[in-house]
């Protein structure tokens, strides 16, 4: 048996000593890059800047193939949120567990899925046909819950072997857990501060602010719009007669009937006290006639139940004006449909009256 050659030997433990210093290379800039993602996630102010930065920036600075992001939302609290937002690429929203617990069982951990090990998962992560073979699957947790999941693809079947660490996808599925939380109360408040917390209809300073920007949409496309005031006849009995809580149960009611015979692009809010205020963009005369009848009728038909168990009956009169018949303002557009409401009181309540009918009444 020869000795050793002591320059083999030298020259072993150099190329050893290399490449341990390579892969320390390769983890500082990894973790300089976590580090950087990290800073920015705990930065977002929007919902949107947050899923561009886990689904196209993570991507596109990993190297990846496909990003998606699963969020659970069982009471479509998301789903009425999010499409409104201008998203590069929008999250899956889950209605129940079932897919979470596909992937994650009871383990909860991050799993590195590819051939030979949870390769089925792979495809079940992605949109068919992505055709990633291999894949990083983060579980998102706040407060010991699923809340979601995070999934890096690639397209390498050893992107994401069964034996690599995975302890900077655990971090980073941590904070994307919070800072998707955080976000989320951030929505909840800024959807709270624009409704009216009795009756769930839009409030005052929301509609001052959409209306102006309905009214010059209006303008700038020439569609028409209507207005609509709608104020509860005899309030004030109501509440002398049952009480003020039986009162608010009737406007929380009134709201949501009001809501009930609008569509998605319609605008409902509470104007004040027991009046609301309706905006039908694109929609005519006799369109805005056919939707304030429908309320009026409603409510009308609606047996209001008070706490001891009876019912009592409400009615409410309607106003009605038209952009661009008579209107050169959203000021004036109000103003016309509030004389029309006036009308319809003095004309008996419990009716509608457009601005330019002849009521007799009106004329009074
Ligand atoms: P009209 O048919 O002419 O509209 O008569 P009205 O009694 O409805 O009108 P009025 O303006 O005289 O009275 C409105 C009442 O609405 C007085 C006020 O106390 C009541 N009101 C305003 N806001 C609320 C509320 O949030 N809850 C309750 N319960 N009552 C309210
Ligand atoms: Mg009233
Ligand atoms: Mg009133």
């Amino acid at each position: 048996m020869s000795a050793p050659d002591p320059h083999a030997q030298i020259q072993e433990l150099r190329q050893q000593l290399q490449s341990l210093l390579e892969a320390a290379h390769d983890n500082e800039r990894k973790l300089d890059r976590f580090d950087a993602l990290e800073r920015r996630l705990m930065a977002v102010s929007s919902m949107e800047e947050l899923v561009t930065l886990l689904l196209v920036e993570c991507r596109d600075d990993f190297g990846l193939d496909a990003a998606e992001l699963w969020l659970l939302d069982p009471e479509g609290e998301l789903r009425r949120a999010l499409p409104t937002l201008p998203m590069a690429k929008a999250p899956r929203l889950l209605e129940h567990h079932g897919p979470l617990k596909d992937i994650f069982g009871a383990v909860r951990t991050t799993r590195l899925v590819g051939p030979g090990h949870g390769e089925d998962l792979v495809a079940q992560a992605f949109e068919p046909g992505a055709g990633m073979r291999s894949a990083a699957l983060l579980p998102l947790i706040r407060q010991g819950l699923l809340i979601g999941s995070l999934h890096f693809g690639a397209r390498d079947p050893e992107r994401y072997d069964a034996v690599s660490g995975t302890k900077f996808l655990d971090r980073l599925c941590a904070i994307a857990a919070i800072a998707i939380e955080s976000m989320l109360n951030r929505e909840r408040l800024r959807r709270a501060g624009m409704t009216d917390g009795l009756t769930g209809v839009h409030n005052r300073r929301y509609f001052d602010h959409r209306s102006l920007i309905e009214f010059s949409q209006a303008v700038r496309h020439r569609y028409p719009l209507a207005c609509l005031f709608l104020d509860v006849d005899h309030f004030k009995a109501v509440n002398d007669r049952h009480g003020h809580q039986v009162g608010d149960e009737v406007l929380r009611q009134v709201g949501g009937l009001i809501l009930r015979s609008l569509r998605t692009g319609d605008l409902a809010a509470r104007y004040g006290g027991e009046e609301f205020v309706v905006l039908l963009p694109r929609t005519d005369l006799a369109g805005a006639r056919e939707v304030a009848e429908r309320i009026r009728a409603l409510v009308q038909d609606a047996p209001f139940v008070t706490p001891e168990g009876g019912t009592l009956s409400a009615t409410l009169s309607a106003g009605l004006a038209m952009l661009p018949a008579g209107a050169v303002s959203f000021a004036e557009l109000l103003t016309a449909a509030d004389r029309a409401l006036y009308a319809a009181k003095r004309a008996g309540r419990n009716r509608t009256v457009a601005h330019g009918d002849d009521t007799g009444a009106a004329a009074a």
